[in-house]
C-alpha cells in the first residue's frame, strides 16, 4: 500500500505534523526510534499548557490520540534509507520497504556535547542549553557556563538573567576586548583555566585543582539532523549558529520535491512549542501539496 505521507520521526514536531494529515483523513506512516532529544530531562517547560510535565508523558498522550484515527500506521524502528522522487519514495526500516507521495523528515537533532569527563551525564540534569527550559528552576543560584566557540558569549551575557554567572573560555577561543568588556558589564565573571571534570552535582573542578560550585551549567552543543536521510536525499544542508540543519522554503519543503522537514532538524532555535507549531505548519502545508501537486 502507497502511504499518502511517510513520516520519520515521531516526536513532537513529527506528530504535530501528523495529527493536521491524519485529520485530513490522509494515509500516514510514521517511523519512529524513540529517540526525543529531551530524553534524559525529567521535565519541560515552556509549553503552553503543559509548563513542567514530564516530556515523555507528553509524548505518550500525542501518541495516544493520534492512535485515535483510522489512517494511522506507526511502526516502531530507524529508517535506514530514504530514496526516490515526487509521488514514488521508498523508506527502509529493518528489512521492510514502504512506499509513499510525501517524505516528512521530523528526525530532530543530535547534541555533541564538549568533551569533558563528568558532562554527559549530566545532560539535562544539571547541565542545560536552554535558560529558557531549564533557567527558572535554577532559583537563582550560581550558574557556569561552558564556551564551545565565540557563539557561547551569547549566553555567557544571557545567563545573568537567572543568576550569578561565571563564563568558562576552556581553551576554545580568545577573548577580545570588546567581547570582555560586554561581559564585565553584565556582570560575568571569565574563568580561563580549562576544565578537567564535572563533579558532585555541578561542581567544575579545574585543571589546576580548583573547585568551583554551582546550581546548573549551560553550554551550546554542536547540533546535526540526529540521521543522514536529508543529504542520502539530496537536500541541502544549511550551516547555522549551532552547526547545521535541513534546509527548506517557507512551506517546509526541501530542496528535493515532495520531502518536507520539520522540527529541530529544520528549523533554529529549538523548543518543544517551536516544534509543534513547525510540524503542524508541515503537515498543512503537505496536506496542500498532495490536493494542489502543481503549485
Ligand atoms: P526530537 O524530539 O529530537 O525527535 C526526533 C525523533 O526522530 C526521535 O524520536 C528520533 O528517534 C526520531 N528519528 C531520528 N532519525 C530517525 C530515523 N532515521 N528513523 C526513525 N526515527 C528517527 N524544549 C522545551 O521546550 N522545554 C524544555 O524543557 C526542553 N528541555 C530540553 C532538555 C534537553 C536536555 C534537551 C537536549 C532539549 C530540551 N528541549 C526542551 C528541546 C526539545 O527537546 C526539542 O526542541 C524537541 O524535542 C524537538 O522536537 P523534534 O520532534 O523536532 O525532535
Ligand atoms: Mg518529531
Amino acid at each position: 500500500m502507497k502511504h499518502d505521507v511517510i513520516v520519520v520521526g515521531g516526536s513532537y514536531a513529527g506528530m504535530a505534523a501528523a495529527l493536521q494529515l491524519l485529520r485530513a483523513r490522509r494515509r500516514v506512516l510514521v517511523i519512529d526510534a524513540g529517540k526525543r532529544r529531551n530524553r534524559s530531562a525529567s521535565h519541560s517547560h515552556g509549553f503552553l499548557g503543559q509548563d513542567g510535565v514530564d516530556p515523555a508523558e507528553l509524548a505518550r498522550v500525542a501518541r495516544a490520540q493520534l492512535a485515535a484515527y483510522p489512517t494511522l500506521t506507526w511502526r516502531d524502528g530507524e529508517v535506514e534509507q530514504a530514496t526516490g522522487t515526487l509521488d514514488d519514495f521508498r523508506v527502509t526500516c529493518g528489512g521492510a520497504t514502504y512506499a509513499a507521495r510525501r517524505l516528512l523528515l521530523a528526525i530532530g537533532v543530535s547534541d555533541r556535547l564538549p568533551e569533558i569527563p563528568g558532562l554527559p551525564e549530566r545532560w539535562g540534569k544539571r547541565v542545560f542549553h536552554c535558560p529558557y527550559c531549564h533557567g527558572y528552576e535554577l532559583d537563582q543560584g550560581r550558574i557556569g557556563v561552558i564556551a564551545t566557540g565565540p557563539m557561547s558569549i551569547h549566553q555567557a551575557q544571557l545567563l545573568p538573567e537567572w543568576g550569578d554567572t561565571t563564563f568558562f573560555l576552556n581553551g576554545t577561543f580568545e577573548l577580545d576586548q570588546a567581547a570582555g568588556d560586554e561581559l564585565t558589564r553584565r556582570g560575568v565573571a571569565v574563568e580561563t583555566t580549562r576544565i578537567a571534570a564535572i563533579d558532585g552535582d555541578a561542581d567544575v573542578v579545574l585543571t589546576d585543582g580548583r573547585r568551583m560550585r554551582f546550581t546548573g551549567l549551560f553550554t551550546a552543543p554542536h547540533n546535526e539532523p540526529s540521521t543522514p536521510l536529508a543529504a542520502q536525499l539530496g537536500c541541502e544542508l544549511v550551516a547555522t549558529l549551532m552547526g547545521v540543519q535541513i534546509g527548506t522554503g517557507e512551506s517546509k519543503e526541501t530542496t528535493v520535491p515532495g520531502v518536507f522537514a520539520c522540527g529541530d532538524a529544520a528549523r533554529m532555535p529549538h523548543s518543544v512549542s517551536l516544534a509543534v507549531g513547525d510540524g503542524a505548519w508541515a503537515g498543512a502545508q503537505i496536506h496542500r501539496s498532495l490536493v494542489w501537486p502543481a503549485s
